[in-house]
Order: C-alpha cells, then structure tokens, then sequence
C-alpha cells in the first residue's frame, strides 16, 4: 500500500476548491452586449458542473473537442471547467485568425461542439460549410432569434444549462487525460495544436503562481486582459480558482479608457496583459487623469516590455510591472523576473535594470543555451544562443503530429535567441526568425525598438532587417509617431547614439501611422518585412 493518498491532479479539483472555499467571491463579468454581470466561484462551479453534464447529453465523449470563440467573460470561465472537468478538451480559438485558418483548425482539431459569442455569429454563419466535425453550435447567452436565424440548429448556452437538474458531480478523470488545446498563432505554415492535460495545468498553477511567479492571492481582484483564447490566459483562470482571487473579466472592449473604468469601478489589484496594451492604458491614465489607486502591479509578456514603461507606471501610478515570457508551447509561464534577496542593496536604478529581461525560470522548467549544432552555450548574460526548455507544463508533441517536437535529448526549441547571466536571468534577444544580420553580426530587433520607444516622439516601433548590398541586411525602423508629434528622421537616429555601438544605429526610420498586430498582441514583423525590406536595395 502506497505510505500517501495521491489523486488525481485534475481542473476540477481547481474549481471544486474555489466553489467550495472561496464560494461567495465575486466575478465581474463584461458582457458582449456591455452589460455588467456579477457572479461569484460558487455560480461559476454549479454552471460548470451543469455544463458539462449538458455536454454529456449532447453526446460528447471522453478527449472530445469543445471549442470557443469568445471573448473573456464568465460563461468563457464556466466553459473552461465544464469542458474540462466533464473529461473533454478545451479548445479556445483566437478569434482575430484568417477565415482559412479558422477553418483549417477548426477542422485539423476535430471540433464537436462550438461554443460562440454573438460577435462571431455572421463569420461563423459564413465558415459553416466548410466546418466539417461541427456537431453542435451553442450560442454563450439566452435565446436569440435573430442568431438562430443565420445558424440553423443552433442552440442557446442558458437554456442548456437550466434544463439541467443540477446534481451532476464531477467524474473522476485520470490526471494524463487531456483537458485544453490551444493552436499556435504561427506566422508561416499552418498553425500548430499544443493539447494540455490535467496533470501539466494543474502543475502549471502552482508552479506559476509562487511568491516570486505570479503571487496572486484570495486577496486579490485580477483583470485578465490577455484573451482566454491566447494561451489559456496565461493560466489566470486556473491559478486564482486555486487561490480563490476575485475576477474581472473584461469583455470586447480592451481600449485604455475601458479598462481603466474598469480597474477603478472594480478597484483591480492585479492586471496581465501585452505591451500594446498597457501603451493605451497608460494614454488613457493620461486624458482621464486616474490614478489607478487600486492597482498594485500588473504581468507583462507575450513580447518584449519596453524598458521606459516600467519608470512610467511606477513612478506616475504606484504599479509594478513584472515582466514574463512564454509560449503556448510553454502552457504559457516560461520566465518570470523579480530580485533576489541579494538584490536589495542595489540602488533603484540597477534594482530597475535588471528587472527589464524576463527573468528566471519558476520550479518545474529549466532553461538552456545552445549553438547551431546543438552545444550547450555559457550562461554567461553576454553569449547568445537559442533558447531551448523543458520541464512539467512543456508541449512533447504537436496535436495530430507523428513525431516529438523535442531533441534528442528531451528539449524543446524554443525558435527564440537568448543570454542568461550566471543568476539564470534570461533575455530574449529576438525570435530567430526576426534577428537582423549585418554584415556577419547580429542586431537585436529587441533592443533596437526598446530605444526606439524610448523616444519621446515616438508611441511605438518596430525593427525589420531590410536587405543591403554590402551588409546583407541592415536595420530600418518602422515608428508611430505620438499623437500631434511630428518627429523627424533625424532626432529618432541620433536618440540612438550613445546607446547602442554605432554599427548597429539603423539605416533608415519610416513613419507609419499604425503597426500590423497580430490575433494575440504581436506585431506582424513578416508583413512589415514584405512591405518594407526593399527601402534600402536601391540606395546601394
Ligand atoms: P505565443 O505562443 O503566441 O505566446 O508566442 C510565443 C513567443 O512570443 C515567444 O517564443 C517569444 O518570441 C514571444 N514572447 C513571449 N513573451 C515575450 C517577452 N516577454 N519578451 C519577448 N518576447 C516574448
């Protein structure tokens, strides 16, 4: 007989844990029509467990996929737990992807049932045809005529669950069953399917959420402004069911003004999100004159934090910004920065410089360097490498795929370059794909931007390698300018001197008044490439 109990590491547990001992914590939910609504963990549990019991009515089976697209609000939430903990699989679709690629996945992931919201009936009316496993369309609200109309057979997400009886209780699941699946927003090729299980989520709570990972606590009231739909949300959803933290799910609307309306009605403590979003937050902390009082600190990631971001909200507004790094590969949290206690005689400057990487890996994954063919690279913070990890919460093989993603000896590449200083502090230098060759050398697109941003004219920037004659390819900046600023070329070029060895001062600026974004917060870099990887061809 084993000397311990053991059970099954499940997403159930997760929410039986909050509906049980954090049942009267209150979720705010924004809903697609921009209504409030409040509920708490034990409504979001009794929906679960009757949805997945609707599941199980419908004819789902064990592993069956059950899709969403919408944006964050709580039936997303209660669908998250349901799907998994009735023993199907999550599987959340970025809305903002190509019809082919909705298609292509919907289709490659073998979807039974789509959850929707009324945002996306039109487009999903319009992919119909062509979505080929669909059995079930459910609209996420009540009965809606004008949405039956367009979706034949569609059902209604509220009458699903009220013809429920309510006593379902949660099954008892083996922890290695898979419970989420999430497609890469890959730029080339078709889009990769990463499938979580119960075990690797569960672990990827607690491994995220330590005092130095995420630390979010019963006490805290958390807006996930990064999608449910872009890698699990960062794994919010499931890290404060485990601590019982208040929810504000925000909705469609992820404009500065709306989320600092938001963060102020519903005094957040805690916030996560990409750059891009926290450069509107902060215009709008600006016009509105808020100082978001109740928010203490908020999670960075996704791409690059800007450095000067991080004096902005900490000096103006008290919030600290913690800066991360991930991959939907990585379930996502792969790196998270905060000091050691060896830290704290540094003065505020240095303390600052080096909270700018993305920090150290959390217990449950490890980090590694390596060359071209493989070796392992110094951990040195000068040598740069591509970055490779392994660990609990790390994708082994693709959905569908015959082979393993990893090497020969068990890592995963990551596709991005990298230094790690001697602490196991990690800075991403660029994606692989994006690093700019100059004449043998190489340029951080990376640290190019950061400057850039840095400008007081400039709102936000993107670095492109543009072919060159001599050098192979040289940097050219793509820049917004701020709002009524007019810089011009010049000042941006000679802000970086000084600041960068002068080699690697781009080329060229060019103007444009917004940057291709991708579906998660990105910036579309092979689009600024097609575009604007010429400039320089022609002047030699
Ligand atoms: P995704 O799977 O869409 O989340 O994309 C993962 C990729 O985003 C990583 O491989 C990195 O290239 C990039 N990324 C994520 N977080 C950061 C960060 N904090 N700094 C720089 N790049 C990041």
């Amino acid at each position: 007989m084993p000397s311990m109990m053991t059970q099954p590491l499940t997403i159930s547990s997760l929410v039986r844990h909050a509906g049980q001992y954090h049942g009267q914590t209150q979720i705010v939910s924004v809903e697609t029509d921009g209504s409030t609504t409040r509920t708490n963990w034990s409504e979001v549990e009794h929906n679960a467990l009757r949805l997945a019991s609707a599941l199980g009515r419908l004819g789902c089976e064990t592993s069956d996929r059950c899709a969403t697209i919408a944006w964050n609000n709580r039936r997303h939430l209660e669908i998250y737990f349901g799907v998994a903990g009735g023993g199907y699989v999550c599987h959340t679709i970025n809305p903002r992807l190509f019809p082919e690629q909705l298609i292509y996945i919907m289709n490659h992931a073998g979807d039974k049932v789509l959850f929707l919201d009324s945002t996306f009936v039109p487009a999903v009316a319009a992919l119909r045809p062509q979505l080929k496993t669909i059995e079930h369309y459910v609209l996420m609200g009540g009965r809606d005529e004008e949405a039956a109309a367009q979706i034949e057979g569609l059902l209604f997400y509220d009458e699903l669950l009220a013809a429920e009886p309510g006593d379902f209780e949660w099954p008892e699941l083996d922890e290695m069953l898979p419970s989420s699946l999430c497609y890469t927003s890959g730029t080339t090729g078709n889009p990769k399917g990463v499938q979580y299980l119960h075990r690797t989520t569960v672990l990827h709570t607690l491994g995220a959420n330590q005092p130095d990972g995420l630390a979010l606590s019963a006490k805290d009231i958390m807006l996930p402004v990064v999608p449910m739909f872009h890698a699990n949300a960062w794994g919010i959803p499931y890290i404060t069911a485990a601590v019982g933290s208040s929810l504000v799910l925000p909705g469609p609307n992820l404009d500065g003004h709306s989320l600092v309306r938001l963060i102020d009605e519903e005094k957040v403590t805690m916030s996560a999100g990409v750059p891009t979003i926290w450069m509107g937050l902060l215009q709008a902390l600006e016009e509105t004159g808020s100082k978001a009082e109740s928010l203490t600190r908020s999670m960075v990631g996704g791409s690059a934090l800007p450095s000067s971001m991080i004096p902005e909200f900490r000096d103006k507004y008290g919030v600290e910004l913690i800066h991360g790094w991930g991959m939907t590969e990585t379930s996502p949290l792969g790196s998270l920065n905060q000091l050691l206690a060896k830290h704290h005689s540094l003065g505020p400057e240095e303390q600052a410089k080096l909270r700018e990487g993305q920090g150290r890996p959390p217990f449950g994954v490890e980090l590694r360097l390596v060359d071209e063919d493989g070796n392992r690279l110094a951990e040195d913070g000068q040598t740069q490498g591509n970055l490779q990890i392994r660990g609990h919460w790390i994708v082994d093989t693709y959905f569908g795929a015959e082979t393993t993603a990893l090497t020969g000896d068990g890592w995963f590449d990551t596709g991005d370059v990298a230094t790690i200083d001697a602490d196991g502090y990690m800075i991403i230098r660029d994606r692989s794909k994006d690093i700019i060759k100059s004449g043998g050398e190489w340029i951080s697109t990376v640290e190019l931007e950061d400057i850039a941003i840095s400008h007081p004219d400039v709102a936000n920037a993107a670095a492109i390698a543009a072919r060159h004659r001599k050098w192979d390819e040289r940097p050219v900046i793509i820049a917004v300018p701020q709002a009524g600023k007019e810089p011009d070329k010049q000042s941006i070029l000679q802000h970086f001197e000084g600041r960068i060895a002068k080699w690697q001062i781009p080329d060229d600026v060019i103007f444009v008044s917004e940057l291709p974004i991708g579906g998660t917060g990105k910036i579309l870099k092979h689009k600024l490439r097609t575009e604007y990887g010429d400039v320089l061809w022609d002047a030699g």
